[in-house]
């Protein structure tokens, strides 16, 4: 990683209290010596912000955690995310699902010619959906065919996901080829029973879902997608190497109030949907710290302008063209840009077990006005991006090709 403009000891680690305090708020401890955060004592005192013009040059990132949609739609957001990140982890939740390999592949064509010829180093990374027949067969075709993920959706848990699991014993001998085969879990981790307070389903799902497949199929690779509280934060930081989350923008940003601010906020809705400020500040914390197995998934999930400003809106926040802005922005507020590197990088790659990017990309600090929507699909549609209207202070200057 690069600094220009601004040197390290002017620069780094601003409102270190505020790190210290969500650490020990979330009582978050990097359990392996990899992992561990700076003490107290090491953090600079200096508290001040990256100066405006800072440049900061990083490996290109990656994002393991994506939704494109599909046809017209696809074609618009597409381009945001190959501009910026080298892979992303394509979600297969489209009507009906990507549950097989034919069916993946077919996808991830679509999806390449979505891709603007300027844009060629960017790839797909494309998984299937885990249904209730899903089998150890199913698992070793997709190995076969170099899919790397399964993604769980419970039954009802978000958008499209009407044909997710609804009992974990039927999908255990999948499960158990996918550990004997190195292929991914991918997890949403909320249950679906309809008595479950909505903002206690990611905590129920650990305990309920989650500790019994990991007791069931020790050695299963584990990714907690778009984890959203401390609860999840403090497992995965607790958890062994095969356990894994990704982190969006919005959770380590933005708590629930963000949802209600002078009046409903449609565009702040998504699932598992934002919590109250002391998960925001775990989440944060368990990034920010530097910890190997958090990683960056933005969850980008684009729905027409319409279908969120709805009397039923949309589940899903559009970030992909303005993530790598607020993460940056994020790491800056806990004085912690110089483990942005890792996050965005280094430790998606190094858990998927796939090579690092070898190509650079430079973020400058600028604050650059966010437009109040992009074009999406046909029919003069548009999509509504996160921070709409306002400033994002990080912008991506350049990319330097290996
Ligand atoms: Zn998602």
């Amino acid at each position: 990683m690069i600094l220009k403009k601004s040197l390290v000891s002017q620069m780094v680690l601003p409102n270190s209290r505020t790190l210290c305090k969500a650490l020990r708020t979330s009582k978050l401890v990097c359990s392996s010596p990899s992992h561990r955060h700076p003490s107290a004592s090491s953090i600079s005192t200096t508290t001040s912000a990256a100066p405006s013009g800072t440049m900061l040059t990083i490996t290109r990132p990656d994002d393991w955690h994506l939704h494109v949609r599909d046809g017209p739609a696809m074609r618009s957001v597409v381009p945001h995310t190959a501009e910026h990140y080298g892979r992303a982890v394509i979600m297969p939740n489209l009507t009906p699902p990507v549950t097989n390999v034919n069916m993946a592949l077919q996808y991830k064509q679509r999806i390449m010619e979505a891709v603007p010829a300027q844009f060629s180093h960017f790839s797909p990374i494309m998984t299937l959906y885990l249904t209730d027949r899903t089998s150890a067969e199913d698992v070793h075709a997709a190995k076969a065919a170099g899919v790397p993920a399964f993604k769980l959706y419970p039954a009802g848990a978000t958008t499209n996901s009407d044909s997710g699991v609804t009992d974990l014993a039927k999908v255990l001998p999948a499960l158990k080829a996918m550990a004997s085969s190195g292929v991914l879990l991918l997890v949403h981790g909320e249950v679906t029973d309809v008595h479950v307070d909505m903002f206690d389903r990611e905590a129920v799902f650990i305990k309920e879902k989650l500790i019994p497949i990991l007791d069931l199929v020790p050695d299963l690779k584990v990714v907690m997608e778009h984890i959203t509280t401390k609860e999840a934060a403090d497992f995965v930081s607790s958890a062994p190497d095969n356990v894994a989350a990704s982190v969006t923008p919005q959770h380590i940003l933005l708590n629930r109030n963000a949802l209600f601010v002078k009046g409903l906020r449609p565009h702040n809705y998504c699932l598992p949907v934002l919590k109250r400020e002391l998960h925001r500040e775990a989440v944060a914390a368990a990034v920010t710290c530097g910890h190997s197995r958090f990683f960056l998934g933005t969850d980008s999930a684009p729905h027409l302008k319409g279908a969120k400003e709805a009397a039923c809106g949309c589940a899903g926040i559009f970030s992909a063209p303005v993530a790598l802005g607020l993460y940056a922005e994020a790491f800056e507020k806990a004085g912690a840009l110089e483990k942005l590197e890792a996050f965005a990088s280094f430790n998606g790659p190094d858990f998927y077990g796939m090579p690092r990017n070898t190509d650079k990309i430079t973020l400058v600090k600028e604050a650059v006005e966010v437009p109040d929507s992009y074009q999406f699909g046909e029919n003069n549609g548009v999509v509504v991006p996160m921070r709409a209207g306002e400033h994002v202070e990080w912008r991506v200057f350049s990319v330097v090709p290996q």
